[in-house]
């Protein structure tokens, strides 16, 4: 019988979003499954790890991998997911940058744990248990993974064969780089960004932009904004500047501002560093005569007081896979 090459996806710190990016190929889907024996999928089938650790190394074509390094069981799964796949694919801004998750890192562990099991206002009983990794009940021994200190993507613990962006991916993207498998094409350079585009959401963004003079920033309940001109030219801090294309520009088409999560586009390290220099240069100072260096701090200040949290705003996708990193106490 004809084996058809192994497909794997799993999820580390995710919301299930990237499985759901993935099943929005609609009935393509039968092309994967006619190409492709799809064998790893906690969230839609029961392999267990056990199988997983009893292929050869090498026996998986290709894994996509979402979700970002929270736990050390996490740790555990991309390890054992690159010694047995051809391909590692960082799938979806989790894995590729951290995400959502990699906000986590702003905090300690302490932290996270106090505000979600001592502090959080809907909590019955603010003195039980705090998770453990070992745990004693009438029934015996309950083990969980260790949560660790901080937040890593999928690159900063195996090395990665390719990424694809987005929060979740588009699914027209995941078919794009699906199909390119299939059909034998040549999937570019290790380490290259697949399904997404070398310039900024602006190149596909299909608002008139004129030059950007800020002098106020809102946040998106406080105006209405104008449906045809740039968001960012209206105050609304609009991560399109500094972010890569190929989602189509789709929240600025529908009124809202981009939000960053295909990444810094191709040549930026450092996505939110990038904003702040952007801001800077944005700044109306047009009625201040000649502008002192404290007077631009201070105006750049009153600018950014518009951000209630700007790290998680400039950072929402980006921290963990950042520069930053974020605060990286045990
Ligand atoms: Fe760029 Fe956003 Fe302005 Fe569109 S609305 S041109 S994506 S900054």
């Amino acid at each position: 019988m004809e084996t058809k090459p192994k497909l794997a996806m799993y999820w580390a710190a995710s919301c299930g979003g990237c499985e759901i990016a993935l099943v929005n190929i609609h009935e393509k889907i039968f092309d994967v499954m006619d190409s492709f024996d799809f064998m790893f999928c906690p969230c839609l089938m029961d392999t267990k790890y056990h199988d997983i650790e009893a292929l050869a190394d090498g026996s998986i074509a290709i894994t996509f991998f979402n979700g970002a390094l929270r736990t050390d069981e996490n740790i555990h799964m991309a390890r054992l997911l690159r010694q047995k796949s051809q391909l590692l694919i960082a799938f979806g801004s989790c894995a590729a940058e951290g995400c959502i998750p990699g906000l986590g890192n702003l905090s300690s562990r302490q932290d996270l744990m106090d505000r979600i099991y001592r502090d959080s206002l809907t909590l019955d009983d603010h003195q039980g248990p705090l998770p453990a990794t070992s745990t004693g009940v009438v029934e015996g021994n309950l083990t969980l993974p260790e949560f660790l200190p901080v937040v890593k993507t999928l690159g900063q613990v195996v090395a990665v064969d390719y990424s694809i962006p987005g929060c979740p991916p588009e699914s027209h993207q995941v078919w794009n780089c699906v199909n390119a498998v299939i059909q034998g094409h040549p999937l570019g350079a290790k380490g290259a960004i697949l399904g997404g585009g070398r310039s900024t959401v602006c190149a596909e963004c299909v608002r008139t932009r004129t030059e950007k003079k800020i002098r106020t920033l809102y946040r998106t309940y406080e105006i209405l904004p104008d449906a045809e001109t740039c968001l960012l030219e209206q105050g609304l801090l609009c991560m399109g500047v500094v972010t890569r294309d190929g989602c189509g520009g789709l929240c600025p088409r529908v009124n809202m501002p981009c939000t960053g999560c295909y990444g810094p586009p191709e040549g930026v390290l450092d996505q939110g560093a990038k904003m702040i220099s952007a801001l800077g240069s944005m700044l109306d100072l047009e009625d201040a005569g000649e502008v002192n260096v404290d007077d631009y701090a201070r105006r750049m200040d009153v600018l950014l007081e518009g951000i209630p949290d700007l790290a998680g705003t400039l950072y929402k996708y980006s921290l963990a896979g950042s520069i930053l990193g974020g605060k990286r106490t045990p």
